[in-house]
């Protein structure tokens, strides 16, 4: 398929929306006062556009490459299908958890979404040192709305069959399965560490135990179509609002382009891995009490998640060999596995291609400690996720490495 279409800019944005019928009641495009490209994501181009009277909508178009690196990575726009699709699912049975699709259009590969800006980036809120409470929660319900909701758990067979189909996403896999589980292990030249710590990447890469973990975890990633999970749920694909210290009175998931019939457990590991980075992070800044919450939401989402995942399961479609034991196995799988995948996602961000702020915006005398201790955390849980047997493992295997004194 050959892919010309414009792309988005800001002088063709208006004209754009007096052209879409199904925009015309959330912004006045006779009256727009600012126009302004916001996107810092890896991918794709997002406008946020606002009226006289302060209503504001935002734009995302998926380009035919990755942003972050240009013509020369190209990347299917069909992803934005494939987020619009999602988001719009995911919002059907968590509405308040998931940002709303206002429209899509599969001719420019436009998402129309509701306007977040008064929310923060939770990434970029825990970066600034807050701690919004309540979140991690909200987002173990989330997971256990969507992992009920879009599975055999939920939907008749042929349903999910149907959109088993339907929501297959070959090219966005791909990079999760290199970016992920493979390179981390076999650099193919994409990988960079400080200096300080190219002993601690050579360490996890020779390392038979972590590279084993990989396998496991790129073979239940490939091959495990429990539900149609986000895929790439970390903590900037979660907007929080409210203020710091407080329970946040809103919190929304978005970005799900690479949502995918997958292993549940997999967003819950993003998820716990990004939790690693802002205690991580909290640590290295002497934050002590901050890095220890931080770390406390890993419990905090399992917790949650279990709860309503054990609540579906009195009464979702089938409940004879389905049954309360069988959820309860499901529970224990799942719970290991996050561990599982977290190792692999706290790996990537350290070593791989594309990092996080929470720790690449530390100064380097802190960040290559704090690099270090991710990479030990990784093997830890690499090494111990099978055995273990509570989710209060996950703070044991991973605390020794990343709460430690400076
Ligand atoms: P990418 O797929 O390129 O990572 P994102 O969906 O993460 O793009 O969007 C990039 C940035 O744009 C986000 O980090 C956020 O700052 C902003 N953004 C995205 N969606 C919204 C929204 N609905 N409301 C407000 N800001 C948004
Ligand atoms: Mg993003």
């Amino acid at each position: 398929m050959s892919h010309e279409y414009e792309f988005l800019a800001e002088g063709n944005v208006v004209e754009y929306l007096k052209s879409r019928e199904d925009t015309r009641d959330r912004i006045d495009t006779e009256r727009i006062s600012e126009i302004r490209e916001i996107g810092d994501g890896n991918l794709n181009l997002v406008f946020h556009v606002v009226d006289e009277d302060g209503r504001g909508i935002i734009l995302k178009q998926a380009l035919p490459y990755v942003r972050m690196v240009g013509a020369g990575w190209p990347m299917t726009p069909e992803r934005a299908r494939r987020e619009a699709e999602s988001l719009g699912v995911h919002h059907g049975l968590a509405p308040e958890l998931v940002v709303e699709t206002i429209a899509y259009d599969p001719a420019r590969f436009i998402l129309v979404l509701e306007d977040l800006s008064d929310h923060s980036v939770w990434r970029d809120a825990l970066n600034r040192s807050e701690t919004h409470h309540d979140v991690a929660r909200r987002l173990g319900e989330y997971v256990a709305s969507v992992a009920v909701g879009t599975s055999v758990l939920g939907l008749h067979r042929s349903e999910v069959s149907r959109r088993i189909s339907q929501t297959q996403n070959p090219e966005l896999c791909v990079i999760t399965e290199d970016l992920v589980f493979t390179e981390p292990v076999f650099d193919i030249g994409r990988n960079s560490v400080l200096p300080e710590n190219e002993q601690d990447a050579r360490d996890l890469a020779e390392d038979p135990v972590f590279a084993a973990a990989m396998g496991e975890a790129k073979w239940r990633f490939m091959t495990h179509a429990e539900a149609l999970i986000h895929g790439d749920l970390h903590t900037g694909s979660v907007m929080v609002r409210g203020a710091s210290g407080q329970a946040a009175d809103s919190v929304k998931v978005f970005d799900s382009e690479f949502a995918f019939y997958g292993p549940i457990a997999f967003d819950l590991g993003a998820l716990f891995a990004n939790y690693t980075f802002a205690a991580a992070r909290a640590n290295a800044l002497g934050e002590a009490e901050r890095a220890s919450w931080a770390m406390g939401l890993v419990a905090e989402t399992w917790e949650a998640f279990a709860a309503e995942f054990s609540r579906a399961a009195e009464d979702w479609r089938e409940t004879s060999l389905f049954d309360r034991s069988f959820a309860e196995r499901r529970l224990e799988r799942m719970r290991r596995e996050a561990l599982l995948f977290a190792a692999a996602k706290l790996a990537r961000r350290i070593v791989g291609a594309a990092k996080v702020r929470d720790i690449e915006t530390l100064e380097p005398a802190l960040r290559a400690p704090a690099a270090r201790g991710v990479l030990l955390a990784a093997r830890a849980l690499a090494a111990g996720w099978e055995r273990s047997e509570s989710i209060s493992e996950f703070a044991e295997l991973v605390a020794p490495h990343v709460l430690v004194g400076r």
